[in-house]
């Protein structure tokens, strides 16, 4: 499997981890912990009804796996039918970091008897990430700005498309609280009301909304799920989120955990209680969502951000 040997993360010694963090827990104790935990967001924040079609976003990365499997074991403890639930995967050509990926998702899906349904970007822009690198950075973009848009585009069109009403995914706490610091960086009021467990501001029927049960575990906690579990996944980051603004902030926020234990949960926690008065300003904010006058998806201008990027890039 693909690795990036800058990347500390890579160590198959989950057991050291589940001493350090959860001292008394056997493996299988941590396995309940872990799932009650996600369960228990579930229920809280209503996540989803019995009745909704549910799609997951899937990468065949940890995150999205320990989630799809977590869904599908929800669905199953209360009786759901499981052809509600569906998974979606971009392919956004990534070669050293998605084919491996995709690999294993495809396999995993097939175990699970979970139908998958994979996006390649490039069929959609006429590009993908790997050729469009140079470009892209040419231009004064950084590759997961583009990658990160033309994902949201495309998760949220073929969800809608193939019937569901919301779309999970695996956001986890880490990558929770990475978010509200780079918008609060970023003075983004706008995109920080579309954070927590259920994304977005309000309802829109051409928008899914996204919800992230993962969303009170660490990212410590997904990775020694999913080596518990035993999946041979690839555990390392792509190679060009080192690039990527959230790459400083990651660091950042792991550095300050490291020194004071608890700062992500505490950004989470009180980012959570000031979250009602966010989304009342926003929603006082927010303008008429209009048709993109090339796709007709959503948009709030007259073009949407995924057909600029892509006219920048191909002209
Ligand atoms: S790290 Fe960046 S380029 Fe790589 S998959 Fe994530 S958003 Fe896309």
């Amino acid at each position: 499997m693909g690795c990036n040997e800058n990347n500390k993360e890579c160590t198959n010694n989950y057991n050291k981890k589940i001493v350090l963090q959860h001292g008394k827990l056997t493996p299988q104790e941590f396995l309940q912990y872990f799932e009650t935990k996600v369960f228990k967001t579930i229920k809280k924040y209503k996540l989803f009804e019995r009745n909704e079609k549910i799609c997951v976003a899937a990468s065949g990365g940890k995150d999205s796996t320990a989630v799809l499997h977590l869904t599908k074991r929800y669905y199953e403890r209360y009786n759901i039918p499981l052809e509600n639930l569906f998974a979606i995967a971009i392919d956004e050509g990534i070669e050293r970091h998605r084919n491996e990926s995709l690999k294993n998702l495809k396999q995993f899906c097939k175990a699970e008897n979970i139908k998958l349904i994979i996006v390649n970007v490039k069929d959609n822009f006429k590009t993908n990430i790997d050729e469009s690198a140079e470009k892209i950075r040419k231009i004064g973009r950084k590759p997961c700005m583009v990658c990160g848009i033309w994902r949201r585009y495309l998760l949220n069109k073929y969800a809608r498309e193939n019937g569901a009403k919301k779309l999970i995914t695996g956001h986890n706490l880490d990558d929770e609280a990475q978010a509200i610091m780079m918008n609060q960086f970023k003075a983004n009021v706008s995109l920080t009301a579309s954070l927590g467990p259920i994304s977005g501001k309000k309802d829109h029927k051409m928008f899914v909304r996204r919800i992230k049960p993962l969303y009170f575990c660490t990212n410590d906690e997904v990775e020694i799920y999913c080596k518990v579990k035993g999946w041979e996944l690839d555990f390392c980051d792509c190679l060009y989120s080192q690039e990527g603004y959230r790459s400083q902030i990651k660091q950042m926020l792991n550095e300050f955990e490291e020194k004071y234990p608890g700062t992500k949960h505490g950004i989470v926690k009180s980012f959570l209680e000031i979250l009602p008065l966010i989304k009342e300003k926003a929603n006082q904010d927010i303008g008429k969502i209009k048709e993109c006058e090339i796709c007709k998806e959503p948009a709030n201008k007259n073009v949407c951000n995924a057909c600029k990027l892509q006219k920048e890039l191909l002209g």
